[in-house]
């Protein structure tokens, strides 16, 4: 086989000089180009950020927190998530709610930047009040503090 050398076997002069596998590699970067550009539209990439791809329907993207229709908070604040999340990134305080009976975040924090988007907070929320279907995932921001998304942020999307 080309290019396959037995190990232990000294190298010959045509593989010492490397002329045949550089003209190989050659003949391969000309023939992807040359497709290239006769079949634009066949190409795997696309132009991003003009061009989006899009994405699967169970593509996990950036976390949201879900409302009542009152347009409260779902989230009672029982740290299932927080607990759940193997990279810590979620950060909660409690509090309660007007009624007494339930307890709503005071402040919920999450540090995106941590984040392995492993879906665990979502499974382990016994409220459905944390759901990661925005389909967002550009998440950039000027500083490490734009990424750690607050309950405001989070209850917007
Ligand atoms: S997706 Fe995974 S890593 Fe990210 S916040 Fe949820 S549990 Fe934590
Ligand atoms: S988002 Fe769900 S799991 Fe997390 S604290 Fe709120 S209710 Fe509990």
């Amino acid at each position: 086989m080309i290019g396959v050398r037995k190990i232990g076997r000294p190298m010959d002069l045509k593989e010492r000089s490397y002329l045949v596998e550089v003209a190989r590699g050659l003949a391969i970067s000309m023939a992807h180009f040359a497709r290239n550009v006769v079949k634009q539209d066949e190409m795997p990439t696309i132009q991003y950020p003009e061009e989006k791809r899009v994405l699967p329907e169970r593509f996990r993207g950036r976390h949201r927190l879900t409302q009542r229709e009152d347009g409260t908070p779902r989230c009672v604040a029982c740290f299932c998530c927080q607990t759940a999340c193997p990279a810590d990134c979620i950060s909660i305080e409690a509090t309660e709610r007007e009624d007494g009976y339930e307890k709503v975040p005071a402040r919920f924090d999450l540090n995106i930047l941590r984040c392995v988007f492993c879906g665990l907070c979502v499974e382990a929320c016994p409220c459905d009040a944390i759901r990661m279907d925005t389909g967002k995932y550009e998440l950039s921001g000027d500083d490490r503090g734009s990424l750690i998304y607050d309950l405001n942020t989070l209850l917007k999307d």
